[in-house]
C-alpha cells in the first residue's frame, strides 16, 4: 500500500508518483493537525508494507522497488533538512543535515506493523519525531541504551522547495 499525504502536492511529486508508483493513494490531510496521524494509523496493521511519499518528495522509478523488495522492517530515503545545533544559550546554528529518519519516504514492513501499534496521536508537525523515537524504541518497551531500531537507508531522494 502505498499512500501520498497531502495538503498541496508539489507538480514535480505528482508526475514522479503518477509514473513510479502506479495505484498510490493521495490523502487529503489538511482536515485539522491531526488528520495525517488518522490517515497512518487507520491504515497501520493491514497485513501489507505500508510506504509514505510525501507531497514535495520527488521519487525515481528504482526506489519503490527497492522498498518493495527489501525484507528489512524500516526502510527510508534520507532527504536534507534544516536543523537547529546548538550548545549551549546563545550558541545555536542552522545547519543543513541529511535526515534518515524523516517520514518523507518510508517504508514500514506488515511484519513491523503486526507487533506494533502506531505511534500515540500526535498533530503532524511532531508526527514525524514522534514516530521516529516510537518504532526506534519499540514503543517505549525496549529501554536498553543502544538497543534502538534504525531504519535501513536506501540512499537519498530529492526533497523540493515547499509551495506557499
Ligand atoms: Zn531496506
Amino acid at each position: 500500500m502505498i499512500i501520498c499525504p497531502y495538503i498541496k502536492v508539489h507538480p514535480k511529486t505528482r508526475k514522479t508518483l503518477d509514473r513510479h508508483a502506479p495505484g498510490i493513494e493521495y490523502v487529503y490531510t489538511g482536515k485539522d493537525d491531526y488528520a495525517y496521524w488518522e490517515t497512518v494509523n487507520s491504515r497501520w496493521g493491514s497485513g501489507e508494507d505500508l510506504i509514505i511519499v510525501e507531497q514535495d518528495i520527488a521519487i525515481t522509478a528504482q526506489m519503490i522497488p527497492s522498498l518493495v523488495s527489501c525484507p528489512r522492517a524500516w526502510c527510508t530515503y534520507a532527504y536534507p533538512v534544516m536543523a537547529r545545533y546548538t550548545t549551549g544559550p546563545g550558541t545555536e546554528i542552522r545547519i543543513r543535515a541529511l535526515d534518515p529518519e524523516a517520514l518523507g519516504c518510508v517504508k514500514f514492513s506488515a511484519a513491523i506493523q503486526a507487533i506494533l501499534p502506531f505511534a500515540a496521536k500526535t498533530p503532524w508537525d511532531r508526527l514525524d519525531i514522534a514516530v521516529r523515537d516510537h518504532i526506534a524504541t519499540c514503543g517505549g518497551q525496549n529501554v536498553e541504551p543502544g538497543q534502538v531500531l534504525r531504519p535501513h537507508c536506501h540512499g537519498t531522494v530529492e526533497h523540493l522547495h515547499r509551495l506557499s
